[in-house]
């Protein structure tokens, strides 16, 4: 297994990406490096680097699904299963990328890097647990929270266009009283909403292990700050490769997209007492896939025979189940015909 751990030219500790400074630190001599300065450095000395630890040696050993190998550190035994691309060492925490999952169709095309510190991350845990009397013990004990985790989740950012038309049955009802009758007329509307809506980096995990994290519920990222990706990012995180393709994830992404475009015609039609949706016909045309990995702080733990799951979002600091899912940050333009077909009234008087 071809791996690469990251080491300071000065002191030969091991290089991990810095969230804060967004350059590899090394937490020993307290140097730091841009990922550019590293990636230039490893062309030269991490080739010589790599023979002198032996990493195709006889001890790793293969079985499967899983891996496992001698940690060049102190010896201790690095495991990992199909779809590791980096992990530490259990036993020092020596930083490992697995540069031979990361290449060919596994090579992200983007990366967001970290942008919040396990510090931060820690303390939102903490916070957020702060005013449930029951669960800290789950968290606090042993010290667990200390075992949030950095996580690079690999993700299809799509984009897509969604055309189509929504028909919706809506009524408007006046009240009137004349003599000693109350009147209520109800007048019944056909609304038709007919648009065309694009779609940019709808995301879409593509993985099978994230069971009990809903990725959905800590988006938006914001994708302006999504960069090529270069493998010094994972330095010091865990990360994995996809193992759901891009062909499989798109029929959730169609119908995210479905409705999303549902929500927007619907909040347009306004003005009435009730609105249904009587029809909807929307057809969705695929635009280009793009394979990143995406930046998750997580915590799993077991407490009383029950699991609980912490996640937020790496970049903007967002925490599952904080806030609702804002659908309409994938927008990028819009354009709808709004329509009023029909009105039929109808009487209806009420004796006092
Ligand atoms: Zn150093
Ligand atoms: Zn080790």
């Amino acid at each position: 297994m071809e791996t690469l751990e990251y080491r300071c030219p000065n002191c030969n500790a091991y290089l991990v990406f810095d969230p804060k400074s967004g350059k590899m630190k090394c937490d020993y001599c307290l140097s730091d490096f841009t990922v550019d300065e590293v990636k230039e450095n490893n062309d030269t000395r991490g080739k010589v680097h790599n023979e002198g630890h032996g990493h195709t040696h006889s001890e790793e050993q293969t079985n499967g699904d899983y891996f496992c190998y001698s940690c060049p550190s102190c010896g201790g035994e690095i495991i990992g299963d199909s779809t590791t691309a980096a992990t530490e060492c259990p036993f020092c925490e020596n930083p490992t990328v697995i540069t031979q999952r990361l290449s060919g169709e596994f090579k992200p095309d983007y990366v967001i890097p970290f942008k919040i510190t396990k510090k931060e991350a820690v303390s939102a845990l903490e916070k957020l647990y702060g005013g449930k009397k029951l669960l800290p013990n789950a968290f606090t004990r042993d010290n667990r929270v200390k075992k949030v985790t950095g996580m690079y989740v690999p993700y299809w950012i799509c984009d897509c266009e969604a055309s189509g038309t929504v028909s919706y049955d809506a009524t408007r009802v006046h009240t009137f009283s004349s003599g000693k009758y109350i009147t209520t007329r109800t007048d019944f509307f056909k609304v038709v909403r007919r648009g065309t809506v694009a779609f940019d980096n709808i995301p879409q995990d593509g993985t099978t292990k994230l069971e009990g994290i809903h990725t959905e519920s800590i988006e938006p990222y914001d994708y302006s700050e999504m960069i090529p990706f270069s493998n010094e990012y994972l330095s010091g995180y865990f990360a994995d490769i996809y193992d759901v393709n891009s062909e499989d994830v798109l029929g959730r992404v169609a119908e995210r997209a479905k409705a999303s475009v549902k929500e927007s015609f619907k909040e347009t039609v306004i003005g009435y007492a009730t609105v249904s949706e009587s029809e909807s016909n929307i057809d969705i045309t695929k635009g280009d896939i793009h394979y990143a990995l995406l930046p998750v702080w997580m915590l799993n733990t077991n407490w009383n025979g029950k699991t609980y799951t912490f996640a937020m979002n790496g970049q903007t600091g967002k925490v599952v189940g904080d806030l609702p899912v804002d659908k309409k940050k994938f927008w990028k333009r819009t354009a709808m015909f709004f329509g009023i077909f029909a009105a039929v009234a109808a009487v209806v008087a009420f004796f006092i």
